[in-house]
C-alpha cells in the first residue's frame, strides 16, 4: 500500500455515514462501531500526518534535507597560495570544504559555493 491508497483508505472511513436502521438516523460510520471521539481525532491525525509526509516526500528525502541543513553552516575554506609578496606566502585559492571546487580569493568570494550551496565563513583579511 502506498500512502495515496492510506490516505484515500483512512478518509473513507472517516466520512463514511450509514443509516442507522435501530434509530432511523444517519450516523458516522465510526460511531456505529463504538469507537470514541479520541479514536476518530487520532484517525484524522494520521490523515494529515500522512498528507504532510507526502508533501515532504515530493520534494526531497530526509538525507537531503539533512545535508541541505548542514550546507546552512558556515564552514571555513582551505586556502592555497603558490607565490611571495614580502616573504609571507600570498593565498590566492580558496577551496570549498564540502565540494573541494577551487575559486579565486578577491574574485570568487562569494557567501555560498556556487557549486554545492555550501555556506561559507571567509577570512577577514581575505575581504581587506
Ligand atoms: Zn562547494
Amino acid at each position: 500500500m502506498d500512502i495515496d491508497k492510506a490516505i484515500s483508505a483512512l478518509r473513507c472511513e472517516n466520512d463514511l455515514t450509514l443509516f442507522d436502521a435501530t434509530t432511523g438516523e444517519t450516523k458516522e460510520y465510526w460511531t456505529l462501531r463504538g469507537l470514541s471521539k479520541e479514536w476518530y481525532d487520532a484517525h484524522e491525525f494520521c490523515i494529515s500526518a500522512l498528507t504532510e509526509l507526502q508533501q515532504y516526500r515530493q520534494i526531497g528525502t530526509v538525507d537531503e534535507f539533512r545535508e541541505a541543513k548542514e550546507r546552512q553552516i558556515a564552514e571555513k575554506p582551505d586556502y592555497e597560495g603558490d607565490g611571495y609578496a614580502d616573504g609571507q606566502l600570498v593565498y590566492d585559492t580558496w577551496i570549498c570544504p564540502n565540494c573541494e571546487e577551487h575559486y579565486e580569493v578577491g574574485y570568487d568570494d562569494q557567501e555560498y559555493c556556487p557549486k554545492c550551496g555550501q555556506h561559507i565563513k571567509h577570512e577577514d583579511w581575505e575581504r581587506e
